[in-house]
């Protein structure tokens, strides 16, 4: 097999990509960035991406959620070209109708950062320590525009470090990443992301190394920085919470593969995969005046190296029937207000349920039980507390 066998157009090369440079801003619904039936194995086996299909328009947000271990920082890595040579990468990722599998690492480097920019969860892999921040925005700045001149890329970058949030940032332009605090840093991090007007950002839990107090701030950033350069946004957290203010459509990821994927909307009010109830019901409500109740989904993600023939969520899943073992379900087309699409035989039986009522099954069944139970216990007694 090619790295690319489903590729519509030429690889990338040098040309191809400058030529992109040079074309018109993409249209209203172009597919600006296409993956397609992505898989990622490493050595000894370990299926890390199964068949991960997306497509993102200009300007929009896809959040795509999933437990630690499902395959979204390495569907990323594929997608920027940063997977080292020991992962055998299939499919197809098209970058404005241009394949970038298994383009050569030129021709990337001027897509990386120019074209599709990348914020890391730790904001320290992305700063150089030794460096002022400011310095670190100019170079980025002038890597791909050298007739910057010194002058106007400093005005540029206590530009950008305003726009993120920075305060006094004609100042803070002269100070190390270490005299920043995490939430601060990361705003740095988003200012020289879109330093150079991408057409497509890849936030890769951009939030989960924070003070849960910085999260929101940070979030604002990343919204500010869309906002400013108009770029489409991938979101990926392992917390569907932040999804919800953000995207505008989900894809949820189990054991490396999609697994429900549609809008906001469906996805949150109309789950139809059992996996993405259980997320849901795993988050504070904040609707009910019941006590607050968060429900963990119990059990691990199987093994990526040695994959159960069924669906992988079936172990875990209070929907689970025997067929449920048998074959791994297509994502397929199920109802919803936009395109839907879930990977489950048993869908039908969430059609017409309020969530939170099919929320409960993953309360009642097997070993739940006796959490619940000694949640509810070690809970009852200051009532109303929680309000
Ligand atoms: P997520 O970002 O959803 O938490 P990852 O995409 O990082 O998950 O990882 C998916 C799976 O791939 C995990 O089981 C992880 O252990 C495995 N994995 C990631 N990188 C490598 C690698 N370089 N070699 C082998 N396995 C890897
Ligand atoms: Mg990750």
């Amino acid at each position: 097999m090619t790295q690319h066998d489903q590729a519509a157009g030429p690889v990338a090369t040098t040309e191809t990509i400058e030529v992109l440079a040079e074309q018109a801003p993409p249209a209203a619904d172009e597919i600006l960035l296409s993956v397609s039936d992505l898989n990622v194995t490493f050595k000894g086996g370990v299926r890390a991406v199964r068949g991960v299909s997306y497509d993102i328009r200009p300007g929009e947000t896809l959040g795509i959620v999933g437990e630690s271990g499902s395959g979204k920082s390495v569907t990323s890595l594929a997608v920027m070209g940063l997977l080292d040579k020991s992962a055998k990468v299939t499919g197809s990722v098209r970058f404005r109708g241009v394949e970038l599998l298994g383009a050569k690492d030129k021709p990337m480097s001027a897509v990386r950062g120019k074209r599709i920019a990348m914020i890391f969860q730790d904001p320290m892999t992305s700063l150089n320590p030794v460096y002022k921040i400011g310095y670190q925005i100019i170079e980025t700045l002038r890597v791909h525009d050298a007739n910057l001149s010194r002058k106007a890329a400093r005005d540029r970058a206590i530009e950008l470090l305003k726009i993120v949030g920075i305060p006094n940032a004609d100042e803070r332009v002269d100070n190390f990443p270490h005299e920043f605090s995490g939430g601060m840093r990361q705003r740095v991090v988003i200012a020289i992301a879109m330093a150079n007007d991408p057409d497509v950002i890849i936030a890769d839990e951009p939030t989960t190394a924070l003070d849960v107090t910085v999260q929101a701030t940070v979030l604002e950033a990343i919204k500010a920085a869309q906002q400013e350069t108009g770029a489409s946004l991938v979101l990926i957290t392992h917390d569907l919470g932040i999804i919800a203010g953000m995207a505008e459509r989900v894809l949820v990821m189990y054991a490396g593969r999609a697994v429900e994927l549609g809008s906001v909307d469906d996805v949150f009010y109309r789950p139809r995969m059992p996996y993405t109830v259980g997320l849901l019901n795993s988050l504070p409500r904040m609707d009910t005046t019941e006590r607050e109740r968060l429900t963990p989904i119990l059990g691990t993600p199987p093994s990526l190296q040695f994959l159960p023939p069924g669906c992988p969520f079936s172990p875990r899943c209070p929907l689970h029937i025997p067929q449920c073992s048998e074959q791994e379900p297509d994502l397929v087309a199920v109802d919803g207000e936009a395109p839907h699409s879930a990977a489950c035989i048993r869908t039908q039986e969430l059609i017409g349920q309020d969530l939170y009522e099919a929320g409960k099954v993953f309360e009642t069944t097997h070993d739940d039980t006796t959490i619940a139970v000694a949640y509810e216990s070690a809970n009852s007694g200051g009532d109303g507390a929680k309000e």
